[in-house]
């Protein structure tokens, strides 16, 4: 069940680059205190886990919505630099506002999992944590028209338990490899930025937030607008592409049919 197995020994064994350290430190340092001790510092992710991949690309993805109030300004901003992402739409807000979910996925972008509730999966038992995904895939898929093929736990927090559902659901589990603290309430567009970019590499995924789960600030969403043509802008002049996670080189999600 727990925080700490993750997915798998195997994986934490043979793998400690500086990068998935750093995420599974961010990963821990997002979610609650509880969750901090649960999850463990040290935790070691493979790069797959990570977001990793091809290195002349970079996969921008935003977590927590749909919101009626800040998505429609952020895919106005993407379509305006032509850049497409990849969305982890909560899968209650999906069913609040699922003609919006299906408004991202029609402006070219990438639908995925962030959970049926924005809430610690370590809370639930492994049946409920399956149910709760399943649903979500649903709703997602509804909305998008295609299932989902990407995953991401709330708050960055793995169980064994979610990372073996989502596989079992065609869902290949995804965190970052950098991350704005955007939804802070002292983050501002250049607080976003220099985040982001301290630990932006090619090959790299960067977190962003287009609404404010329970958690953050109310209005944090309003750095992450300021922060993302900054974003691209730093993109471009290294050369990388921006993209979905869809786009981004990892392998096919495990099990799925094609
Ligand atoms: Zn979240």
């Amino acid at each position: 069940m727990s925080g700490r197995s993750g997915p798998g020994g195997r994986a934490r064994r043979r793998l400690a680059g500086t990068a998935a350290v750093a995420v599974a430190g961010a990963a821990a340092v997002h979610a609650a205190p509880a969750a901090l001790a649960l999850a463990g510092p040290r935790r070691v992710f493979a790069p797959t886990l990570a977001g990793t991949g091809r290195a002349d690309h970079v996969a921008l993805t935003f977590d927590d919505g749909p919101d009626p109030t800040s998505t429609p300004r952020m895919l106005r901003l993407l379509a305006d630099r032509g850049v497409t992402a990849t969305f982890f739409l909560v899968g209650a807000n999906v069913a609040r506002h699922p003609q919006l979910a299906a408004e991202i996925a029609a402006a070219g972008h990438e639908l995925a999992v962030h959970g049926l509730h924005h809430r610690l999966l370590l809370r639930y038992p492994p049946r409920r944590v399956a149910d709760h995904l399943a649903r979500a895939h649903d709703l997602v898929a509804t909305a998008a028209g295609t299932p989902p093929r990407f995953f991401r736990p709330p708050y960055g927090v793995l169980s064994s338990a979610a990372w073996a559902a989502a596989r079992r659901l065609g869902m290949r589990t995804v965190l970052w490899t950098t991350w704005g603290r955007d939804w802070t309430a002292r983050a501002t567009g250049p607080s976003v930025y220099r985040t982001v970019a301290r630990d932006l590499r090619g090959g790299g995924t960067i977190l962003l937030h287009d609404t404010a789960s329970d958690t953050a600030a109310p209005e944090s969403w309003r750095a992450t607008l300021a922060a993302v043509p900054t974003i691209l802008d730093l993109c471009r002049d290294a050369g990388w592409k921006v993209g979905p996670l869809g786009d981004h080189g990892l392998p096919d999600p495990p099990g799925r049919a094609r």
